[in-house]
């Protein structure tokens, strides 16, 4: 290494790191003080700062981390009794701008960096073993392609998460949906599709970043057939909007022969005065049966407080909901 210190030392300081959740040179007891101590001066080891913590009735904690350039992300962390998921940000706001999100509607900041995203786990590791991760948080993972590999690639190797636990959710960015694919990777792609037909399909992610849901299936079908990999779409169930049972029908006609499955995410409102509301029971059904007699495999998430499967800002909203509704705030300073 660059320091004068022999090539061990990173292994021994990404064993503190990585597996043993260290983020102070300190507590790197096995490396030599003095050396400690200039990783300590020339070398920052935490990027993130936490400002926030709302903790659901379900064990669910969102945590809101000041970067150091003063912007605020948020990571949410997914308790599954003596494991968890994490649900980490891979951009500072985001350029999409999908109507139902809150994240979308305040704008891109900036793209995170590696270390920025793999922090966001790291920092969850005291909570629990942590065995998935989700680039679900704020941001659009596709458009800030090498670092999100780069993590990707950090938190398999490093910290041991399989693959194929690793989702990244993006709203469709065909060209480096075709990277990816070409990377061969086992890892989960999840792509939020909430319509069937580019019309709507716009006025819900009003994205300047658009490619026909013709183009997006495509590229997908493609991903499946390079990775052998399941491809999952995120549907946002909106009432009156995207429920009908033309639109499925419309829906099973776009993924018919394509490798995948279809995840119904009934929309979680705020409140009953929120602009989107979700179907009724009945519609769900019937939009869920129209799925399957096409033979599509469709899930739906259950109800839990927090959703971890949920689309990126539904997921964000729902966290808001739940934490303003137990009212649970343990605030340390967020801007
Ligand atoms: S839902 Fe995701 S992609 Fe859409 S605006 Fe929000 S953060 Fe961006």
């Amino acid at each position: 290494m660059s320091m004068g210190e022999p090539s061990f030392r990173g292994c021994q300081m990404a064993q503190w790191l990585y597996r043993k959740s260290v983020r102070d040179t300190a507590g790197m007891t096995d490396l030599p003080v003095g050396f400690r101590q200039r990783l300590m001066q020339e070398f920052g080891l935490r990027n993130l700062t936490e400002t926030l913590q709302q903790v659901a009735g379900d064990g669910t904690l969102k945590l809101a981390f000041r970067l150091r350039d003063g912007e605020v992300i948020e990571t949410v962390f997914i308790p599954h009794e003596d494991r968890g998921t994490v649900c980490v940000s891979s951009q500072a706001g985001c350029v999409v701008g999908c109507v139902f999100c809150a994240t979308g509607h305040s704008g891109y900041r900036r793209n995170l960096t590696p270390g920025e995203i793999v922090e966001q786990v790291l920092c969850c590791q005291p909570l629990a073993r942590v065995t998935h991760v989700v680039f679900m948080g704020m941001g659009e993972p596709l458009l800030n392609y090498e670092a999100v590999l780069r993590a990707v690639r950090l938190l398999n190797h490093e910290t041991g998460i399989g693959m194929r636990n690793l989702t990244l959710s993006t709203v469709g960015i065909v060209p480096n949906i075709r990277r990816l694919a070409a990377e061969k990777l086992q890892l989960t792609l999840a792509v939020s599709l909430h319509a069937p037909d580019d019309e709507l399909r716009q006025r819900l992610i009003p994205t300047q970043h658009r490619y026909s849901v013709k183009e997006i299936v495509h590229c997908c079908r493609d991903y499946a057939a390079q990775t052998s990999r399941r491809v999952t779409f995120e549907y946002v169930l909106l009432a009156g909007l995207n429920d009908s049972a033309s639109r499925a029908r419309q829906l099973a006609q776009l993924l018919r022969g394509v490798l995948c499955n279809v995840n119904l995410i009934p929309y979680n409102p705020i409140d009953a005065s929120d602009d989107y509301q979700p179907p009724d029971a009945t519609s769900i059904r019937r939009f869920q049966s129209l799925l399957e007699e096409a033979g599509i495999t469709v899930t739906q998430r259950r109800e839990r407080g927090l959703d971890i499967d949920a689309a990126c800002g539904q997921l964000r909203r729902r966290l808001n909901s739940t934490g303003a509704r137990i009212g649970l705030m343990i605030a340390r300073g967020v801007r």
